[in-house]
């Protein structure tokens, strides 16, 4: 599926090289917008970028660590300098770390902290001026945030990364009274299980088999499904903000 309503756009996709950033990026591309492919593993991001251009879109790799607030000035010059302001940021980087609250794993809840929450503030802070410009010229600006159900349901052993995701859900809120005066659209796109690499980083063999688990008996969307939505989301008429949506595979409840 793509949307003729995107030809012309110009976006940034964070956490690119993979999942759900790389199919929403190949989509947004294949619908005629240009896309900025931020990430930190170049090398993914540059095969990206090729499949794009095989295809007749316009992509541009963008080695960016959202946790690093250089790297994203740094990233956000080049993407500026390559195609001036955007007009549609995906905020989708993220990392899912599992442990119980009494381990004190402090390394990975500050990891999901910085990357999932004051990641997402620093692409906010970066690119927020330029959706501000667009919608002020009469065009559609949209901001997306990539949160998960797991902002609303709890899981135990996913405390920190529930609390990261409750807040970027709270800050899409929020931000919607701020920038929606402005014609700036902010989506909150919450997934369920999503068949991607995210939950290969989990380090605790237990937790990772239960998550295993979970999926091989409910099932999983694939990261095209998430992206459709998305891409859904930000072809409407500039005034109607399908502000939040809830993605899950059918058998998750
Ligand atoms: P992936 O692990 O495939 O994608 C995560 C992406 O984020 C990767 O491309 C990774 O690229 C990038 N990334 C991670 N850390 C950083 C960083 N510090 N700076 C820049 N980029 C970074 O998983 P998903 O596609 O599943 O995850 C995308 C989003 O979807 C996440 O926010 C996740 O929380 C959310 N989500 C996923 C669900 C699922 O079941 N899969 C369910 C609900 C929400 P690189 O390593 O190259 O930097």
């Amino acid at each position: 599926m793509t949307y003729n309503a995107l030809a012309g756009r110009t976006a940034v996709v964070t956490g690119a090289a993979s999942g759900i950033g790389e199919a929403t990026a190949l989509l947004l591309a294949a619908s005629g917008a240009r896309v900025a492919l931020l990430a930190r593993r170049a090398e993914r991001l540059q095969e990206l970028a090729g499949k794009i251009a095989a295809d007749g879109g316009q992509a541009l790799a963008v080695v960016a660590d959202v946790t690093d607030e250089e790297s994203v000035a740094a990233a956000a010059a080049r993407v500026h300098e390559a195609y001036g302001p955007v007009d549609l940021v995906v905020n989708n980087a993220g990392v899912m770390l599992a442990n119980a609250v009494s381990d004190g794993r402090l390394d990975e809840w500050q990891r999901m902290i910085d990357t999932n929450v004051t990641g997402a503030m620093r692409i906010v802070r970066a690119f927020v001026p330029d959706l501000l410009a667009a919608a002020g010229q009469g065009r559609t600006a949209d901001l997306v945030n990539v949160s998960s159900i797991g902002a609303h349901q709890t899981f135990p052993n996913y405390a920190v990364y529930g609390a990261t995701k409750a807040a970027l859900t709270y800050l899409s809120q929020s931000l919607r009274g701020e920038l929606g005066p402005h014609d700036v659209r902010v989506v909150n796109v919450e997934p369920g299980f999503t068949d991607t690499e995210l939950r290969g980083h989990i380090d605790n063999t237990e937790l990772s088999e239960e998550l295993e688990g979970w999926f091989g008996a409910i099932g999983s969307l694939a990261s095209e499904d998430v992206a459709d939505v998305i891409g859904y989301a930000v072809s409407r008429a500039r005034h109607v903000n399908l502000r939040q949506a809830i993605v899950l595979p059918t058998r998750q409840s």
